[in-house]
């Protein structure tokens, strides 16, 4: 059965000491509240700070490291890039791939995505691949269209046991950052769409195996609601997992 995840995306945020003091105070606050609940909790800290926040996490079933980024190549002369190699190296275990800031500030295509996707995949790192479409494709009714399309030539290539390893993030642009959470209603029903596309790429299985997170503004007043949905299994947090106390109580809103 599928995993019940909150990730944190820190973004480009924090130094090494305010990451060190964050995740000390995230580990002591939830430290109870997940004993003997199944949440998984994924940290994604910026690259400088994985090894060192990863060895602060708790050793146990609960948490676990994640990074932002990979390079699609093993290893080679690519100046300031980082291997999937190298993140499974120092203990990450997950990797958010295609989120929409790396597609839309660094130009990440579907084809660019693919190559990563194997890359982290081939490292035995599990991606967190996310969709979302804009303010404009919503309003102009084409989201079922343009979140099938992004699985299609993103994601879909892959083989069924690759697909096994991954999560899916479901995060609407005009969510991210801004405030403005799709309702409960509106995430579960892409939830239910990108089910109903992995059933039909994969088989019945698959689609009720693969756990699929909301992300965009989703909050410590938010979450309950949203993770109540049938097909929202989670989170992808940005802003919220800043803060330890918005944090915690996002992870205890199963
Ligand atoms: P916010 O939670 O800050 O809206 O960010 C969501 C996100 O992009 C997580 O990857």
């Amino acid at each position: 059965m599928r995993k019940n995840i909150v990730a944190g995306n820190w973004k480009m945020n924090m130094t090494y000491q305010d990451g060190l003091a964050l995740i000390s105070e995230i580990t002591n606050m939830v430290a109870d509240e997940v004993t003997g609940s199944e949440v998984e909790i994924v940290v994604c800290p910026p690259f400088p700070l994985l090894h060192a926040i990863g060895k602060q996490l708790p050793q146990n079933d609960h948490f676990h490291l994640g990074a932002q980024n990979c390079h699609q190549k093993e290893s080679g002369a690519y100046t300031g890039e980082v291997s999937a190699k190298m993140l499974q190296s120092v203990g990450v275990e997950y990797v958010i791939l295609g989120h929409s800031e790396r597609r839309q500030y660094f130009r990440e295509d579907d084809e660019l995505l693919s190559q990563k996707l194997k890359a982290a995949l081939g490292a035995g790192l599990k991606p967190i691949f996310c969709v979302g479409e804009s303010l404009e494709t919503r309003e102009a009714d084409d989201t079922n269209e343009f979140i099938a399309k992004q699985l299609q030539n993103g994601l879909f290539h892959l083989s069924n046991e690759e697909f096994d390893q991954v999560v899916i993030a479901y995060e609407p642009i005009w969510a991210i950052g801004t405030g403005k959470t799709a309702t409960s209603q509106q995430a579960q029903e892409v939830h239910a769409f990108i089910r109903e596309q992995i059933a039909r790429a994969y088989d019945a299985e698959a689609a009720l195996n693969t756990t699929i997170l909301y992300g965009g503004s989703a909050n410590a007043q938010n979450a309950k609601e949203l993770f109540s949905q049938p097909d929202v299994d989670g989170g992808l947090i940005g802003g919220a997992s800043l803060k330890s106390r918005d944090f915690t109580e996002i992870i205890k809103s199963f």
